[in-house]
């Protein structure tokens, strides 16, 4: 039995301690292959780097979008020649986020400025919450354009943002596949990714008790349209919810599906590896 972790954040500082041991714990537990998850361009860099240092290792790079205001919109030459290594298999993790809203936007103003002269502050905020969402937008157009070029896949982050990550997406069906990693929506919208030839990914959410509706999705998708992940070192599935996440998790993500979809973790194992094998550039 053959699993792949296909959204891991092995860069990040959590795993820097002990990612040998992570990383064996990961084979024991079927995890045979791992795909690194760059969120800007320094995070994609470390990311390409520990591919160096552990054969079953590949990379994603990209810019996430709740990074997008720190890293600047001419992002793309970097990522461009980052791209060139043998062992990046994807663009991402891109997309769009209104859920995690900057500080700069989170205050509405109160009746009390205006009663005290202040009118300009509620059209700033306006101006600053436009400008915010229109790079993100663009920031996506432009990793989407970069996935063209480079006949790569395309790993998307959508948080409280559907239409507006559709609508940017909409010109690109036939062009670039996606895919919703973390899917945690409806099975209407998991129905409308794979109309579009887009894939889903679950990631330890799946596990958790008020989740029936991501279990119900997971039963809902077609055989070929979803993959696994830890989205690690976020989401530890049940029972190791509110810890560090590792890929070895992938496991009991795969154990959920297969329970919801009335199937056994080998088959699951068996498909979703087909399936990230066909989305991800593994040594081509
Ligand atoms: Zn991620």
């Amino acid at each position: 039995m053959e699993l792949i972790d296909t959204h891991a954040h092995l860069d990040f500082s959590d795993f820097a301690p002990d990612l040998e041991a992570v990383i064996e714990r990961a084979t024991q537990a079927g995890v045979t292959r791992i795909i690194s998850i760059g969120t800007g361009i320094e995070s994609s860099r470390r990311a390409v780097a520990l591919t160096e240092r552990f054969p079953n290792l590949y990379a994603a790079i990209g810019v996430h979008p709740a990074h997008v205001a720190e890293e600047g919109l001419d992002f793309f030459p970097s990522l461009r020649e980052l791209a060139q290594h043998p062992k990046v298999v994807a663009i991402g993790e891109t997309g769009i986020d209104y859920y995690h809203v900057p500080e700069h936007l989170q205050r509405e103003p109160s009746p009390t400025d205006y009663l005290q002269g202040e009118t300009t502050s509620h059209l700033q905020r306006q101006l600053a919450e436009t400008v915010w969402k229109s790079a993100q937008a663009d920031a996506f157009r432009m990793q989407l354009d970069l996935a063209v070029e480079l006949g790569l896949n395309v790993v998307i982050h959508q948080r409280s943002s559907w239409e507006d990550t559709l609508a940017v997406l909409r010109p690109y069906t036939g062009k670039v596949r996606g895919v919703f990693h973390c899917f945690g929506g409806s099975v209407e919208e998991a129905t409308e990714i794979s109309a579009l030839g887009h894939l889903v990914s679950f990631t330890g959410i799946i596990t958790f008790k008020n989740a029936e509706a991501v279990r119900i999705a997971a039963a809902a998708v077609p055989p070929d349209g979803y993959m696994v992940e830890t989205d690690c070192p976020y989401l530890a599935p049940v029972p190791y919810r509110g810890k560090r996440a590792e890929p070895a998790h992938t496991r009991l993500v795969a154990e959920q599906i297969a329970a919801a979809r009335g199937i056994t973790l080998e088959e699951v194992a068996a498909a979703t590896t087909r399936t990230a094998e066909t989305f991800f550039r593994f040594g081509r």
